[in-house]
């Protein structure tokens, strides 16, 4: 979505790019390899469809291979192009540095219309796809990993799984070829939750600093924080959800391609998505007030604001109207380079895309991890820590008895404590570790340099200074 004036979302990133390395100390080469994007393969295939053949274009792009395998999801959507494609395969460059997942950035697109096609014609114009980026060792477990992205989930991620193996039968490692599968075809437990549990996690982080928040002009914790979010897809769904159930967050507007619905004593997130998935739409949903055109509610007053569907939504021609003090960039790139000026000039503070929605790529980490061992994570210790934590508990029972303390444990607590760790369990541990520690890193540069007043230049400083290290010790 690019306005007059505006740049594209590829020269965008470039340009928060810039900002952030006239601030570093790197020499001109190094900074243009790291900018520029590696390459980009475009394919177009026939398929035959309803009696004749139709002709789709794809993409796979591969912005840094500094690591390897490189990642990225892939999309499915009628406007994805070349130039989206590469805006969003360097955003993971920078994503994987500054979340520390061992990858290159990649991403991938197929201008398709998903909502036209039935789940057979999806999955013969998958595979298709998937061999044209197999052959070129564009899906590969060493290589290159897709994930899902918007308009593609675990369905898409099996059957690529599936294709790879069929092509290229003794490779044992087959499954880490893709992430994102579903857990009985390979997957990992919590990672459908993963980009909107992230985003939890990264307010979460935000609101365990007193500093931070008094820049965003907020005090105090989420709990009862007006939140608007734009997009009730796979990551504004599980963000709303978990901030409104877990953290006591009102949802006070919901945004959707269709409408909008906004109540400021807060949304059921959980009874919409339950609409939406009979009815296909929020529309006709009976317990908020519906608006047709839900684009102003961008602009209405709100603690927080989560953009968690498209690119480019606040712009030039809107960011000024913004009122809320803190953004959290859920979904790629949502604000374009001229918003975050105006925004920054504001004193809104962004938490970025980079690092508030590597939830996603964070647990496909894990799930690549899983797939190259072979094993479930907490197969081996989860019976070992219940029964340590049992020896314990008997102990203490027992001393209770000898000495007469009349100690009771209360059954909660002894559940909890005699509960080994899952897998999701520890997905969810090894996530909000990672966010974290990717946020203290950020606001370290963002509160020890006076030239860095915003967090999304501290966190190109961050990923960019580790991608410059990994290219100097390769020697280049
Ligand atoms: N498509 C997601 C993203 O933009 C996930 C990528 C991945 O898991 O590789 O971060």
């Amino acid at each position: 979505m690019i306005r007059d004036g505006e740049p594209s979302f590829r020269e965008s990133v470039d340009l928060m790019f810039n900002r952030a390395v006239r601030l570093m100390d790197l020499s001109p080469g190094l900074e243009q390899k790291i900018r520029v994007c590696n390459s980009t393969y475009t394919v177009r295939f026939g398929v035959r469809l309803r009696g004749k053949i139709e002709t789709f274009t794809g993409y796979r792009s591969v912005h840094s291979e500094h690591m390897e395998p490189v990642k990225g999801g892939i999309r499915y959507a009628l406007s994805v192009n070349q130039n989206e494609v590469e805006a969003l395969a360097a955003l993971m460059t920078y994503k994987c540095a500054l979340v520390e997942t061992p990858f290159g950035g990649s991403k991938g697109g197929l201008c398709i219309d998903p909502r036209a096609w039935d789940e057979h014609e999806l999955e013969l114009i998958t595979r298709r796809f998937a061999y044209e980026l197999i052959k070129r060792d564009l899906i590969h477990p060493a290589q290159n990993v897709p994930a899902p992205d918007m308009g593609t989930g675990e369905r898409e991620m099996a059957w690529i799984a599936d294709q790879y193996k069929r092509m290229n039968t003794t490779d044992i490692n087959g499954n880490a070829c893709v992430t994102g599968k579903p857990p009985h075809a390979g997957g990992i437990q919590g990672r459908v939750e993963a980009t909107g549990r992230g985003v939890q996690y990264a307010l979460q982080e935000f609101f365990r600093h007193p500093e931070d928040k008094a820049k965003a002009g907020l005090s105090g914790g989420l709990d009862g924080k007006r939140v608007i979010v734009q997009g009730l897809g796979n990551v504004g769904y599980h963000a709303a959800k978990f901030l409104s159930e877990e953290d006591g967050c009102r949802i006070t507007a919901v945004i959707e391609r269709d409408g909008a619905l906004h109540n400021d004593a807060g949304l059921n997130i959980e009874d919409i998505r339950q609409w939406m998935l009979k009815q296909g739409s929020i529309k006709g949903y009976p317990s908020a007030a519906f608006v047709e055109d839900g684009t102003p509610l961008l602009e209405a007053e709100c603690d927080i604001l989560i953009p968690a569907a498209l690119e480019g939504v606040i712009h030039m021609g809107n960011a000024a109207r913004i009122k809320a003090p803190l953004i959290v960039e859920a979904a790629n790139g949502p604000v374009t380079f001229g918003a975050d000026e105006i925004l920054r000039e504001k004193g809104v503070v962004i938490i970025p895309d980079m690092y508030a929605n590597a939830g996603g790529v964070t647990v496909s980490y894990f799930e690549w991890v899983k797939n190259l061992s072979h094993i479930r994570f907490g197969r081996m210790q989860r019976r070992a820590e219940e029964a340590r934590s049992r020896l314990l508990v008997e102990e203490l029972e027992r001393l209770s008895a000898d000495q007469g303390l009349g100690w009771t444990l209360s059954p909660d607590f002894k559940e909890k404590f005699l509960t080994g760790s899952d897998e999701l369990a520890l997905v969810r541990s090894g996530l909000d570790d990672t966010m974290r520690t990717a946020y203290q890193a950020m606001r370290a540069v963002w509160h020890t340099r006076d030239e860095v007043d915003d967090l999304r230049t501290a966190a190109y400083i961050v990923s960019i200074g580790r991608v410059a290290q990994s290219y100097r010790s390769k020697g280049l």
